[in-house]
């Protein structure tokens, strides 16, 4: 019994030395990382969705004093508009790419949205136009999509179109068993995704709450990305928002996602011109 005992306690203390040894290697890689960054401030990127389509809040989130990232539908009656205004301010703009949803209704998905159904050739060509309709785009994000995040095919084939235009892929996160992240790392992608969603539920304390685990987690882990609305949250997202910058000055930094791709995930890939006029 005893010499079974001490096989275990053995055993035990093999496994923590192993899992000690395999600790300090990601400690050292996260040092690293953070030291080759240009900044010690703790960053936080706040991407708005569903801007385009002049919903609640949209005027509020373009006169931020901070820098934010505006994630744009394509084919809406303010694309273009929502577009150039959030880049002569200065904020990153990326492409709110509509895919389909597990559940939801079609019509939430907007124009020219990805579905399981599309061919490959289909998949590509929409993909294409998104982005030559969205001025100054520099990355993409997924509209809904929950069923497309988790269809290695497709997304397969969504992040080269990225990758052969020069823009990166943020996963929301919108499934835990999306193949985004996986994908991103084999084809040498920054495997960006959102953190925290801010308005998951619409009222000003639970934004404000969400708000401090975002910055929260910035301050633990360097860096934050956090996902909120224009629509129907967007009058109380906006407001926390704004009431945050203040709160939150001197603890993080408010920066936009391509920022953080390009300094914390080393990417410096430059977009190219609409497809067709390359
Ligand atoms: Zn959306």
């Amino acid at each position: 019994m005893m010499k079974v005992q001490r096989k275990i306690y053995r055993l035990i203390a093999g496994i923590m030395a192993f899992l000690i040894v395999i600790y300090a290697g990601i400690s050292a890689e996260g040092t690293a990382a953070a030291s080759e960054s240009t900044s010690n401030q703790k960053r936080l990127a706040i991407i708005i969705d569903d801007v385009g389509n002049d919903m609640k809040g949209t005027a509020e989130i373009l006169a931020m004093p901070v820098k934010l990232t505006v994630a744009v539908m394509p084919f809406l009656p303010t694309t273009k508009k929502d577009a150039i205004a959030a880049h002569e301010k200065g904020m990153d703009v990326i492409v709110h790419m509509p895919m389909e949803p597990k559940k939801g209704r079609p019509e939430w998905l907007g124009p020219g949205a990805i579905t399981s159904n599309l061919t490959d050739e289909e998949v590509r060509s929409r993909v294409e136009k998104a982005i030559d309709d969205v001025p100054h785009a520099i990355g993409m994000n997924n509209h809904m999509g929950s069923k497309i995040t988790s269809d290695k095919r497709i997304m397969s084939i969504v992040l080269d179109v990225c990758k052969e235009r020069g823009l990166f892929f943020v996963d929301s996160r919108t499934n835990f068993r999306s193949v985004v992240g996986e994908l991103a790392v084999s084809k040498n992608m920054p495997p960006v995704g959102n953190d925290i969603f801010l308005d998951d539920q619409n009222s000003k304390q639970h934004i404000r709450k969400q708000m401090d685990l975002a910055a929260q987690r910035a301050i633990d882990k360097d860096i934050c990305v956090v996902i909120g609305h224009v629509g129907h949250s967007g009058m109380n997202t906006s407001a926390v928002i704004r009431e945050s910058v203040f709160r939150l000055q001197g603890q993080v930094e408010f920066v936009g996602i391509g920022d953080l791709v390009r300094e914390v995930w080393d990417w410096h890939a430059t977009p190219t011109l609409p497809t067709g006029n390359k």
